[in-house]
Order: C-alpha cells, then sequence, then structure tokens
C-alpha cells in the first residue's frame, strides 16, 4: 500500500518542529540557569559588601548576623581563618564542623571571591554561596559568607510550563497545516502530471501537459512532453514504413510469402494469395505445408532457412495452369530467422524457351534432308555417275531442286524473323490502302499456273474498301494463301479471294474446293513447320513456314488468322485486319 505524499511529509515535519522545540528548551534553560545563577551571586555579593562595614564593627557577631538574616533572607556566616565556624544566622555555629575546606571559603581566603553550588544536606536544598575576606589592617580577621537556595530551574519554569505545552502544540497544529499546505501544493502538479503521463501511456500522445511554476515539476513536465512528441513522431514514421511496406507488398505483381524459422507463414500477398488459391489472413500463421502443396518448394525452404544463404529454384505447380515459378529465396535478417521468398511466374518464358528449342530442332532437321540430299547426289556423280550424262543430269535436277528448297526455307525463315522484329521494335510500317490491288497483285502471280491446271480464280472486293495496311506484306500473306490453295487443290476446282468489311475489320478470305483438311490438325495448322501431309508438302514444294508467316503478318497488323475447312470439299483461310 503506497503512502500518499501528506502522510510521507507530516511526521517529518513533526518530527523535526519537536526536536527543534527540545534543543531549542535545553539551550533556553541552561540560559535561564545560568542567568539566574550570576543573579543570585551577584545579590549575595552586593548583599556581603553592604554587611561588610556593619559586620566589621560589629561587637556580638553572632546577634549582627542573625539580624542580617533576618532582613535579608540570606544566610550569613562568619568563618575563622582556622575554618571555625563563629557565627552563622540560620544554625547555631557551635554545632557546626570546621569549615576551612569549603571550596568557596578556601577561595575566599585565598584572596579571591569564592563561590560554590552545592546540595546542603543540612538544608535539604542546593544552596549558592558567595564568600569574601574581611580584613582589618592588612591583617585577614574573617571570612563572611552569604548563601540563598537556588531555586531549581525546574521550579523556576514550573509556572511557565503550561505555557511552553501550550505554544508546543499550537507550533505543531502549524506544522501540520503547512506540511498539509505544502503536500497539496506539491501534489496538484504531480496529479496533474500524473494525468497527463496517464493519457500518453493510453496513447495519446499529441496532447501534452501544462508546464507547472515549480522549476522541478516544470523540468519533468517538459521532459515528458518532449519524450511523448518524440515518441509520436516515431509511431507516426513506423507506422508510414509499414503502410508504405504494406502498400508495396499489395500492390506488387510478383507473389511474395514470409516464413518463420518454424516454417509457418508469416506474411502474404495478395499476388502470392492469388497464386496458391488461399486468402491472406487464412494463410498467415499457418504452417507454410498447409498454404502451399508442393514438396520441391518446401524443400528449398527449409535449405534457405538452414543454410542462411540465398538461392533461386524453379517450381513447378501441379495444378491445371502447369505453371512453372522461379522462386528466389533470401534471408531476412532479423532477431529470428525468416526467410523471403518471391515468386515470378515463367511459365510464358518456359513455353518460350520450349518453343525455340524445339524451333532450332525443327529448323536443323527441316535442313538436313535437302542438305543430305544433296550430299548423297553430289558423292553419287562424284563416285562416277557425272560420266552417265542422262542420269547426270536427273541428280544435277535433284540437287539444283533441293538447292531452291533450302533456299525458300531460309527465305522463309528470314521473312518470318524480320515480321517478327519489326513487330517486336514499335511495330511494322502501315498506310491506309486499297485492298483491291493488292489482292489483284497477288492473284496476278498465280494465272498461268492455275490456268494450267483448270483452276479458276475468282475475286470479290469492293473497290473502295481501305484498311491502314503495309502493302507489301499484305500481298505476302494472300500469296502464301493463294499458293496453299493452288497447291492443295485438285485441277478444276475455284479459288474465291474474297476481302469484305465486318463490323470494324476487314475479313480476307481464301476459300478452295481441294483436299480439305482434318479437324485435329487445325489447332496446330498456323505453326512453325506443321505439315498435315508432309510428302506431299515436300512434292508440292512447301517450306511448313507459308502460314506461320501468314498468321505473324495478320499479328504485326494487329489482326487475328482463322480456318475452316472439311476434309474432302475444301478449306478457308481468313485474314482478320482492324479497319481503324
Ligand atoms: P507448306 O509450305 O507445307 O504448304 P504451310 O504453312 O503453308 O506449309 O501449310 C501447312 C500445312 O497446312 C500444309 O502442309 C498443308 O498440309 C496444310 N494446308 C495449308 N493450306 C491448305 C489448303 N488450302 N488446303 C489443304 N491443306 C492446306
Amino acid at each position: 500500500m503506497k503512502r500518499r505524499l501528506l502522510w510521507r511529509l507530516l511526521p517529518a515535519f513533526i518530527a523535526v518542529v519537536a526536536v527543534s522545540l527540545f534543543l531549542f528548551s535545553l539551550v533556553a534553560f541552561r540560559i535561564f540557569d545560568n542567568f539566574h545563577l550570576a543573579q543570585i551571586t551577584d545579590e549575595l555579593r552586593a548583599q556581603i559588601m553592604l554587611a561588610e562595614p556593619n559586620l566589621r564593627a560589629a561587637a556580638d557577631l553572632q546577634q549582627a548576623v542573625q539580624e542580617l538574616g533576618e532582613r535579608t533572607g540570606t544566610r550569613f556566616t562568619v568563618i575563622l581563618p582556622d575554618g571555625t565556624v563563629t557565627a552563622d544566622s540560620a544554625e547555631d555555629p557551635a554545632q557546626m564542623a570546621n569549615h576551612a575546606d569549603r571550596p568557596e571559603v578556601r577561595n575566599a581566603f585565598g584572596g579571591v571571591v569564592g563561590m560554590s553550588t552545592r546540595y546542603s544536606p543540612t538544608l535539604k536544598k542546593d544552596l549558592t554561596y558567595v564568600a569574601l575576606r574581611v580584613r582589618t589592617a592588612g591583617e585577614t580577621q574573617f571570612v563572611l559568607r552569604a548563601a540563598k537556595p537556588l531555586r531549581g530551574v525546574k521550579e523556576a519554569i514550573r509556572p511557565v510550563f503550561g505555557v511552553i505545552l501550550l505554544a508546543a502544540l499550537i507550533i505543531a497544529v502549524a506544522a501540520a497545516l503547512v506540511s498539509y499546505i505544502v503536500a497539496r501544493r506539491m501534489s496538484i502538479p504531480l496529479r496533474h502530471i500524473q494525468e497527463g503521463a496517464e493519457k500518453f501511456a493510453a496513447g495519446e500522445l499529441r496532447s501534452r501537459l501544462a508546464v507547472p511554476d515549480t522549476e522541478e515539476f516544470a523540468r519533468l513536465a517538459r521532459s515528458l512532453n518532449t519524450m511523448a512528441a518524440e515518441l509520436d513522431t516515431r509511431i507516426r514514421t513506423i507506422t508510414d514504413q509499414r503502410n508504405e511496406l504494406q502498400t508495396i507488398l499489395t500492390s506488387m505483381d510478383e507473389a511474395l510469402i514470409v516464413v518463420g524459422d518454424d516454417e509457418t507463414v508469416l506474411r502474404l500477398n495478395r499476388a502470392a494469395g492469388a497464386l496458391f488459391h488461399t486468402a491472406v489472413e487464412e494463410a498467415e500463421g499457418k504452417p507454410v505445408v498447409g498454404v502451399v502443396r508442393n514438396r520441391a518448394l518446401h524443400e528449398f525452404i527449409r535449405e534457405v532457412l538452414a543454410t542462411g544463404l540465398s538461392g533461386q529454384r524453379e517450381v513447378e505447380l501441379y495444378d491445371s495452369d502447369g505453371r512453372v515459378l522461379l522462386t528466389h529465396g533470401t534471408i531476412v535478417p532479423g532477431e529470428t530467422r525468416m526467410a523471403l521468398l518471391v515468386f515470378s511466374d515463367v511459365t510464358r518464358l518456359k513455353k518460350l524457351e520450349n518453343i525455340r528449342k524445339e524451333f532450332v530442332a525443327n529448323v536443323s532437321h527441316e535442313l538436313r534432308t535437302p542438305i543430305t540430299s544433296i550430299k548423297g547426289f553430289v558423292e553419287t556423280l562424284r563416285d562416277g555417275a557425272v560420266d552417265d550424262p542422262a542420269n547426270a543430269r536427273s541428280f544435277l535436277d535433284t540437287i539444283a531442286r533441293q538447292s531452291d528448297r533450302l533456299g525458300a526455307i531460309i527465305e522463309d525463315l528470314l521473312a518470318l524473323s524480320k515480321i517478327e522484329r519489326d513487330t517486336e521494335q514499335g511495330g511494322i510500317a502501315r498506310d491506309r490502302a486499297n485492298l483491291r490491288p493488292i489482292l489483284d497483285a497477288a492473284v496476278q502471280l498465280f494465272r498461268e499456273r492455275a490456268a494450267e491446271r483448270g483452276i479458276g480464280i475468282v475475286t470479290v472486293c469492293e473497290e473502295t474498301l481501305t484498311a491502314p495496311v503495309n502493302a507489301a506484306l499484305l500481298e505476302q500473306a494472300i500469296v502464301n494463301l493463294v499458293d496453299n490453295a493452288v497447291k492443295y487443290s485438285s485441277d478444276n476446282g475455284t479459288i474465291t479471294l474474297e476481302a469484305r468489311r465486318t463490323g470494324n475489320e476487314a475479313t480476307i478470305s481464301v476459300a478452295d474446293t481441294g483436299v480439305g483438311i482434318a479437324s485435329e490438325h487445325l489447332p496446330r495448322l498456323f505453326e512453325r513447320f506443321y505439315r498435315v501431309d508432309k510428302a506431299r508438302s515436300r512434292t508440292v514444294g512447301g517450306t511448313g513456314l507459308g502460314l506461320a508467316i501468314v498468321k505473324h503478318i495478320a499479328l504485326a497488323h494487329g489482326g487475328s488468322v482463322s480456318v475452316e475447312s472439311e476434309p474432302g470439299k475444301g478449306s478457308t483461310f481468313s485474314l482478320h485486319l482492324p479497319i481503324s
């Protein structure tokens, strides 16, 4: 139980007052005592001086002394040089002992004023004695001693004792009052400071304490105010930083997870929640094994936590999308070890990488066939066939055909990569152009070849139809489509090249009445080197890149391609290009 300030101050005050009163009384009594003694001594001396002439002349000393004693109320004694008492106003001198050893008497005979205070067993009280020698013609006649009871100090103060007690009581009450007032005066600002500090503790750090008048309290209040201001700024800075971090984490596209040393999820941002199909609030605090079900990832987290080293690992998610994540793991420095994991979705990159690998393999394969063929025929010729003119010509024709094929493949590859590069580097150049002349120019190239096989080419296009296009590229796309239509048409078929406006786009379609394509091939038809019938493609001189080029030209225009086909009936390839 804590005592209040008042109850701490009051006893101290009273103790101080009591001790000072006691000491004061002690000193006062002493002074009073001394004063009293001095007064009595003086009085006795004066009485001796006054009595001396009378006694010197007195015939009967005893009588003179008795008279004196009665008159003054003082006891007078006359002592002869040998110490015998010859006269005494209070006692019978004959009964009295030799007084030579009394200190005052001894001193008086010695020539000085003898003084002594002591207890008189005869009178049973303290007496003060003063003695002087009386001389006649240079001869010491006797010593005259006067004595008076020394009224005790206690006796002397008895009448004022009550007054002193009352004064002490008044002083004690005054002390209590003063200590009460002082305690109150001290406790009021203290209480204000206490209330203010409680407000700070409750989080009201913007409030300020009033600064009291007392120096020490003012300093305390100012210190508390400074502390609150400081705390306020710090807390605000920390809150701002936390909010900032929260915002950054939330708005990050990269998924992020912080895992504690005990493998529980401490933090998980929105992107990570979406990636692992979990709610942020639900996941935080759970073991990571329960949030992300992926053994490779768990192993990686354990590794990072155990070694404290940063690293990265590719992790495949076994979900429906077959996504691949590149996971960066870092240790967050702090009292306890935490692993920070950042995931980037590299599925697309991975796919592109696979496509690239596949493409390189395909190109190598495509190029190897004609090269092997050329090499074979060249070797045959060198081994002697060159001397057989009939065969040699046919071999040379094959070599030439294979060389053309190689050339065609390389040309198509270059065309493809150019379109791709142009698209990546800010897009291809486009101008609004009439489509009709472009269609006509493309068809023109096949007129002869088509006519030879009895294939009719019909062009349907409004003269006024325009679109923002790269005329050269669009012509190449149409050429590729018409080329295929001719290639895969049976004799006497019809090819319809049509351009029309549908909504906000221009659709250019090439329809033939040829062999058609089975539906399972349609989704992959526009891939590089994809062929439905490899042998046929080769015999008709296809590179397997024609449709890929068409598709990339459409994409470069911000458009798309589509195909409809029925085996045995024919196919329709369409280019969809935006008009505005
Ligand atoms: P290719 O140079 O072999 O013709 P393309 O990329 O132009 O390569 O065409 C890919 C494949 O699509 C061809 O091998 C062919 O099997 C099929 N194809 C393309 N156009 C037609 C069409 N008009 N009719 C039937 N099949 C076609």
